[in-house]
C-alpha cells in the first residue's frame, strides 16, 4: 500500500486522481496545504451557507466543547438542545411541534420514515407503502437508498432495498401524471409520501413548480398520507426561502433538516414532526415508544453551533445576501446560458444549473473531466453526470462568482472542442 490509508467516499481510488489536501477554510475559499486557493462553489457539498468558518459559530463550537462535549440525550437533555429545539419551533412551520435529533441528512430521512410507520402501526392501521419521487435522492444508507432513485450507485445494494411506489418527476407540461399516480398510491392507502420540495438536488438540480408542490401535498392531506418533506438541501434559503416548502404555502406532517442546520460547521440533523405524528407514540405502553437513538443524538457543540447559525440569521441580513445572490446569479446564469454548449439553463433562489451538450449519465466521462478541469483552475464544482450547477455560500463576492463563471466558460469552451 503507497500513501494514505484513506478510503474516499464516492472516490474510485483506481483511477488515481489527485486528493488536495485543504489546509483551512475561510467564507468561499478553500486554502490548500500546496498554498493554491480554491473557490468552493457547491458550498462543500451544499452544507456552507455564511462561509467557512464564521466566527460567531466557531466561538460558539469552542466555548461550548470547553463546557459539555457529549452527553447521552436518552432520558437527559441540556440548554444548548432545549434552545436549538425553541428557535427552530419559532421559525418553521407552526404545525411542526417537535424536533428529533440526529446527526446527518440520511439519518434524517431514517427516522422520518420511521416515524410514518410507527405512526400508522401504533394506530393500528395496517399503511406500510412509501410513495416516493423519480429521480429522488435522500441519502446512502439502506432505507434512504430504497426511496431513492435507482441506478448504478445503488446496483450492488438492490437486495437489501425495500419495495416502494414511486411516481415521476413533475415535468413541466406533464404535471397530471405525477398527480395522479400519487392520488392513486395515496387513494390505496400509502403511508407517506416523500419528496425533496421544489429542486431535485443529487438527481440533477430537477425544478418543479410550487403549484404542483401545494396539489401534491393537498393530494396527501386528502388521503392521510403523511408528507415527508426532505429539506436537507433545500431548506435554510437555498431557493431563495427559508424553507422551499414556504413558496408553495405547504406544511410538511414530517420535516428534514440538515447541512446548513449548523451553517455547515458540524454534523447534526433534525426530523420535525406534527403533533399527530409524536401522539400516536405517546402512551403509558414502552412498546409504542419512538425506538430510535444513536450515540451522538444532538450533540451539545453540534447544537451549539446550529444556535450560533440561528443568531446569524436573527441578526445578519442573510436573506438580503440570499435575494442579491440569487440576482447575481440569474445574470451570469444568462450569460452563461448563451454558450453552444448549454441547455436547459435553470435556476431558483441561490442555485443556478445547466446540462452540457447531448444527454449523458452520471457515469459519463465528461463529469470527471469538467471536475478536473474546474479544479485545476481552482474552482471548486462538481458535476452531476453532464449538469453542471453551482450553490456558492452566501458570502461570496463579486469577484469570485465573476471567477466561477468565468472558468465555467473556459471549460465549456474546452469540451466543446
Ligand atoms: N436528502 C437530500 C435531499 C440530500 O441532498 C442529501 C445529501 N446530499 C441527503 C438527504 C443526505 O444527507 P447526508 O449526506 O448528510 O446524509
Amino acid at each position: 500500500m503507497n500513501g494514505s490509508p484513506i478510503w474516499h467516499p464516492f472516490t474510485q481510488h483506481g483511477l488515481r486522481e489527485p486528493i488536495p489536501q485543504v489546509a483551512n477554510a475561510s467564507g468561499a475559499v478553500l486554502h490548500l496545504e500546496d498554498g493554491r486557493e480554491i473557490i468552493d462553489a457547491i458550498s462543500s457539498w451544499w452544507v456552507t451557507t455564511h462561509g467557512h468558518a464564521h466566527p460567531a459559530i466557531a466561538g460558539a463550537i469552542a466555548e461550548q466543547a470547553a463546557r459539555l462535549d457529549q452527553v447521552i440525550f436518552a432520558g437527559w437533555t441540556h440548554q444548548p438542545a432545549e434552545d436549538l429545539a425553541a428557535g427552530l419551533r419559532a421559525i418553521m412551520p407552526d404545525s411542526l411541534t417537535r424536533v428529533f435529533f440526529s446527526d446527518s441528512g440520511s439519518t434524517s430521512v431514517e427516522v422520518a420514515l420511521k416515524m410514518a410507520l410507527g405512526y400508522w402501526r401504533n394506530r393500528r392501521e395496517n399503511r406500510t407503502r412509501i410513495v416516493v419521487m423519480d429521480n429522488g435522492y435522500h441519502g446512502d444508507t439502506i432505507g434512504t437508498m430504497s426511496v431513492g432513485a435507482r441506478g448504478a450507485f445503488n446496483r450492488a445494494y438492490e437486495p437489501l432495498l425495500f419495495d416502494v411506489i414511486s411516481v415521476p418527476f413533475p415535468e413541466e407540461g406533464a404535471e397530471q401524471e405525477t398527480l395522479d399516480a400519487l392520488e392513486a398510491a395515496c387513494r390505496d392507502g400509502a403511508a407517506a409520501f416523500i419528496a425533496e420540495p421544489l429542486v431535485l438536488g443529487a438527481g440533477g438540480m430537477l425544478m418543479y413548480s410550487a403549484a404542483t408542490l401545494a396539489e401534491m401535498r393537498r393530494i396527501c392531506a386528502e388521503h392521510g398520507t403523511l408528507f415527508i418533506a426532505d429539506e436537507v438541501m433545500t431548506g435554510w434559503g437555498r431557493t431563495g426561502t427559508l424553507l422551499a416548502c414556504e413558496q408553495a404555502g405547504v406544511e410538511p406532517d414530517i420535516l428534514c433538516l440538515s447541512k446548513g442546520l449548523t451553517g455547515g460547521a458540524m454534523p447534526l440533523a433534525v426530523t420535525m414532526a406534527s403533533e399527530p405524528v409524536f401522539e400516536a407514540h405517546y402512551s403509558t405502553d414502552r412498546g409504542e415508544m419512538f425506538f430510535h437513538s444513536s450515540s451522538y443524538t444532538a450533540n451539545p457543540v453540534a447544537c451549539a453551533a446550529a444556535n450560533a447559525n440561528l443568531a446569524i440569521w436573527r441578526t445578519e441580513p442573510v436573506m438580503q445576501r440570499i435575494v442579491d445572490l440569487s440576482a447575481r446569479q440569474q445574470a451570469w446564469l444568462a450569460d452563461t446560458a448563451q454558450h453552444e454548449m448549454v441547455r436547459n439553463a435553470r435556476q431558483l433562489g441561490t442555485i443556478t444549473a445547466f446540462d452540457v451538450g447531448a444527454a449523458e449519465g452520471y457515469l459519463s466521462d465528461l463529469a470527471p473531466r469538467m471536475l478536473k478541469m474546474f479544479r485545476e483552475r481552482g474552482v471548486l464544482l462538481r458535476p452531476l453526470g453532464n449538469t453542471v450547477y453551482t450553490m456558492p455560500p452566501y458570502c461570496i463576492d463579486d469577484e469570485q462568482l465573476s471567477r466561477v463563471y468565468g472558468v465555467i466558460g473556459e471549460v465549456l469552451d474546452e469540451v466543446s472542442n
